[in-house]
């Protein structure tokens, strides 16, 4: 594969007088000069509020807004681009469907469904709307391999589950769940489901009509795209019966005192002005991941993986937590006798960035019993050379703790 650092302008900057060894990919992924480029020049050259202007920048302005959202659609293989709701990114899209489905649908003693491995993103929200309308939030314990613990989700799908909620690729852990096969048997206990795709869109080809799931959430942040913009995908009957979640300009189709009434999905979601600029970067994002071709950043990522969990493995006193046959670009591990945050304390000042703690995912960490993890996790620009300054600079913080 053709070194990609060369297009992230960051990966040429030093760090402590060393090169920068980025392997916190989990948390955000650095931006291509295409996509720092594709923001600059809309405000340079398109910069205008969308659908309300009669002016030509206005038009063109909304126009470029709107072929990011089939970017988008196209990136996830969704059937319709009225199905892709702009957000602010995963926390958001969840947010809005457990307070505008979840609110408009669940009764007491209804159930949602997550997993023992999911981000707080998808287990707050849910606790949210549980105590707002009496549902309850069970969750699939998981294995000492990180995976989900077998027979267990079909064991708690029941009746009242309403709605499964789950990971696609595990942040803390990087297993990789089936969601597929898991829709199919929530959709035969008749309840939906929404993916978390939070850490799958930048690693592996998605397609939510393959899924089958009626919700799948993502960040552009963590697709060499910019913060704060995202997306919601949602089954278009789904959307169409859904209430609003925010109020505000754009999400209307008319306001009277007497009462209101609200536009069509995807803007019946989408109040107030949006991250234009973010959305237009966003779908230069996914033009570079798609030219690049996300088979091959996955079969890259994979074998870097590969390689670091030998190489890590060999050194004394490590321990990794996910070891699922199925796993995405992310290894999670601790090191004896030295706590998360002073081994990423000491591979920071040797230019090695990586994550240390609970990566919000404090149920994963309960459940192995430990307060944290180191995570290295892997992207498209990164090599070797990467892997071999990772598993030199633990060598070094052993060398200095022992
Ligand atoms: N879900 C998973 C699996 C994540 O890894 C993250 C971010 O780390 C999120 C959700 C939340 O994403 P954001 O903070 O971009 O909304």
């Amino acid at each position: 594969m053709k070194p990609f650092a060369a297009d992230f302008p960051i990966l040429s900057r030093p760090v402590h007088g060393r090169r920068l060894v980025y392997l916190d990919n989990a948390a955000t992924t650095h931006k291509p000069d295409a996509v720092i480029e594709a923001e600059r020049a809309f405000y340079r050259e398109s910069n205008a509020n969308i659908h309300r202007g009669v002016h030509w920048l206005s038009q063109h302005a909304t126009d470029l807004h709107e072929a990011a959202r089939e970017k988008v659609r196209g990136l996830l293989n969704a059937a319709r681009a009225d199905e892709i709701v702009f957000t602010r990114g995963t926390t958001e899209a969840i947010n809005l469907v457990a307070q505008s489905w979840g609110r408009a649908n669940l009764k007491p003693g209804d159930e949602i469904l997550v997993t023992g491995m999911e981000h707080h993103s998808n287990i707050v929200p849910w606790q949210l709307l549980c105590a707002q309308t009496g549902a309850v939030l069970r969750h699939v314990p998981i294995t000492d391999s990180g995976e989900l613990e077998p027979g267990a989700y079909e064991s708690l799908l029941g009746p009242r589950t309403r709605l499964v909620a789950v990971v696609h690729v595990s942040n803390a852990l990087g297993t990789v769940n089936p969601v597929e096969e898991m829709t199919r048997k929530a959709h035969e206990a008749g309840a939906l489901v929404l993916v978390d795709g939070a850490q799958a869109v930048a690693h592996q080809r998605v397609d939510v009509r393959a899924i089958g799931c009626d919700f799948y959430a993502f960040s552009g942040h963590k697709l060499y795209g910019p913060t704060g913009i995202g997306a919601l995908y949602g089954r278009r009957e789904l959307l169409a019966a859904m209430p609003p979640w925010q109020g505000g300009g754009d999400m209307i189709r008319t306001v009277a005192f007497e009462g209101s009434t609200w536009a069509e999905p995807p803007a019946r979601f989408e109040a107030g002005t949006p991250n234009i600029a973010g959305a237009v970067a966003l779908g230069a994002a996914i033009d570079y991941v798609q030219g690049v071709g996300l088979e091959r950043i996955a079969a890259h990522e994979h074998a870097l993986l590969a390689v670091a969990t030998e190489a890590v493995q060999r050194l004394p006193g490590v321990r990794l937590y996910g070891t699922a046959p199925d796993k995405a670009g992310i290894l999670s591990f601790t090191v004896q006798g030295i706590h998360p945050h002073d081994l990423g304390t000491i591979l920071d000042a040797e230019g090695v960035a990586i994550r240390a703690g609970h990566h919000c995912a404090m149920p994963v960490m309960t459940r192995f019993g430990i307060p944290g993890t180191a995570r290295a996790s892997f992207a498209l620009y990164n090599d070797e050379r990467d892997v071999d300054a990772l598993v030199a600079a633990i060598g070094k913080a052993q060398r200095l703790f022992n």
